[in-house]
């Protein structure tokens, strides 16, 4: 790629570059300048210079999920076998591009899950040749079933960028302790989905799968949030990272812990920040909105996005959930929970989430430098800048242009989401991965530009 994107807005948080009105000169891969104008010389140059009174569009590094499950394990398993896979590793990287997504974080709870260093060896191995940066988080416990922590050395040195059981929270505090302090000596984070499996049981569902919200009350999320920081606090050692908040209760208990000191972090997803407004209570079939932890009440949604802008929450995670079609059909009950939302994240943030307009630069901080630092330099995730000189891994897109899901075939393998038909702002055009296009939205482009970066 050799050109010159014009007119356009620089964000660039890990040094406070925040400038309108640039000229960014990316030749062979490798970002050249950045600069008020750059005279085009024989280069093509891609003119997104918006008309007056119009937003302009935003180049910025590109984003980190530390929040993706993808389905695809040991491709032999029985489970695989009989089912299929309703999201093969190549089909997240794609969707996680058009997302502006260039690192995702992969989940453990595949079938069989990723406990063992030789599993997580053979995951990371999966996603070496994907267009983005996938990294593998190893189970907390083997089976993810809560009583023997995995070999946490082991799977960190064959890979594992970090430890979680999401989707179950059955090992008990002190377990999650041991765990904390082992993943410490190696630099790792240990993520909790902290929804009380005990209480949850006692109110008539199964840990992994019931998902009624009136078996899922805030209370479930609280108790975990509370016996996951208590387990920071014994451990002393380590970095605690809370999964996908969805209550003013645990925000208030984040907040506390963090005044505290002690070290935890925390995400959201896109879907808690929007709760998909009005479109909650209307997917067909409604199963299509089930998911955990539940949509809950305006209050939540507000106490969460406050916490988001003011930093109290540090991460915005998708928890992109693909499932098949027949998961998704049956009556709500006995529905499969979750939904992809890789694709849809940005826009969400920006439509339903709060954090348009003036918000922009803290949301993108959150998706670039925010999952950094919770993944730490030992992950051995690139940091997200945009240096003079280094080869260009960003995304570019346009904050104004509006789109309705599914007007064009979703990249994921899956098709679960409630906002099918849904009309958002914010489009990414442009996915950039060491200078190479991993997205591009040609309609959206200039047919200039496509056929400047064709040759990519
Ligand atoms: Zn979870």
């Amino acid at each position: 790629m050799n050109c010159i994107i014009r007119g356009v807005r620089v964000l660039d948080l890990r040094v406070g570059l925040d400038a309108v009105g640039q000229d960014v000169w990316i030749s062979d891969g490798r970002i050249i300048a950045i600069y008020k104008h750059i005279g085009e010389g024989t280069l093509p140059v891609f003119d997104l210079t918006p008309p007056r009174g119009r937003v302009p569009c935003i180049l910025c590094p590109g984003f980190i999920d530390l929040h993706t499950h993808v389905r695809e394990a040991d491709p032999d398993g029985a489970d695989n076998q009989r089912e299929g896979v309703s999201e093969a590793i190549a089909s997240a990287a794609m969707a996680a591009a058009a997302g502006g997504f260039t690192a995702i974080l992969t989940m453990a709870d595949t079938r069989p899950p990723v406990d063992s260093p030789e599993r997580v060896a053979a995951q990371t191995f999966r996603g070496v040749d994907t267009p983005v940066d996938m990294f593998t988080a190893a189970a907390v416990t083997r089976n993810l079933e809560g009583d023997e922590l995995v070999d946490i050395a082991g799977c960190a040195r064959a890979g594992a960028a970090a430890f979680t059981d999401d989707s179950r929270n059955a090992a008990p505090p002190q377990l999650l302790s041991q765990a904390l302090v082992a993943a410490a000596k190696i630099g790792r984070p240990v993520m909790v989905h902290p929804e009380d499996e005990a209480l949850i049981a006692a109110a008539g569902g199964r840990a992994c799968n019931a998902a009624a919200t009136s078996i899922r009350p805030p209370i479930v999320e609280d108790r975990a949030v509370d016996f996951a920081i208590s387990a920071a606090v014994r451990a002393v050692a380590g970095r605690l990272h809370l999964q996908h908040l969805s209550t003013e209760l645990a925000v208030q208990r984040l907040r506390l812990a963090k005044a505290d000191g002690i070290p935890v972090t925390a995400e959201v997803t896109p879907h808690h920040l929007g709760m998909w407004l009005p479109l909650a209570d209307t997917p067909q079939p409604a199963s299509l909105g089930k998911v955990n932890p539940p949509l809950r009440q305006e209050r939540d949604r507000v106490a969460l996005i406050q916490a988001l802008r003011d930093g109290l929450i540090d991460v915005v995670a998708t928890d992109h959930s693909p499932h098949r079609d027949t998961a998704k059909t049956g009556d709500y009950e006995t529905s499969t929970p979750g939904f992809i939302g890789l694709e849809t994240a940005l826009s969400v943030c920006l439509t339903f989430g709060g954090m348009g307009g003036d918000w922009i630069p803290v949301l993108i901080e959150r998706l670039t430098t925010g999952p950094f630092n919770v993944l730490g330099e030992a992950a051995g995730l690139r940091e997200p800048r945009l240096r003079i000189g280094e080869a260009a891994t960003c995304v570019l897109f346009d904050p104004a242009a509006e789109w309705i899901v599914g007007e064009r075939p979703l990249l994921s393998g899956a098709r679960n989401t409630p906002l099918m038909g849904a009309k958002l702002s914010g489009k990414v055009l442009l996915t950039l991965i060491d200078g190479i296009a991993a997205y591009r939205d040609w309609e959206r482009l200039p047919d200039t530009a496509a056929k400047m970066v064709e040759g990519v």
